[in-house]
């Protein structure tokens, strides 16, 4: 049995992000979900080690270094669009939304 060096996984962003579906089957991921997770491996500190691992693991399910690692999954859903509010007179209020600025959840608002 072949070890891994798995020292790496200290400086892993998702740690930090227990509350997202890492290990979920996309047919329960939601697009503000895959989209954050993509969010949050895009700036991960150690993004290459991940990938590597991926290659050296043949992993085969999960979410590993910024995509859905199930080879028989159905694509993650793309980032939903922003939608203006209305009010009941149907006239723009605001566009409202979350953000996830590395980590911090922002709230769009008000105009
Ligand atoms: S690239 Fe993504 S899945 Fe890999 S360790 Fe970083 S945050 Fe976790």
């Amino acid at each position: 049995m072949t070890t891994h060096d798995t020292t790496w996984m200290r400086g892993a962003a998702c740690a930090a992000r227990p509350e997202l579906p890492w290990l979920t089957d996309t047919t329960n991921l939601s697009a503000w979900d895959a989209e954050t997770m993509r969010t949050v491996c895009d700036s991960c500190p150690v993004l290459l080690d991940c990938l590597a691992a991926v290659d050296d693991l043949d992993v085969t399910g999960g979410w590993w270094a910024g995509q859905d690692r199930d080879p028989h999954a159905a694509p993650a859903p793309a980032a939903p669009a922003w939608v203006p509010a209305r009010t009941r007179r149907h006239g723009l209020v605001a566009l409202q939304g979350t953000l996830n600025l590395g980590g911090l959840g922002v709230l769009g608002g008000a105009a």
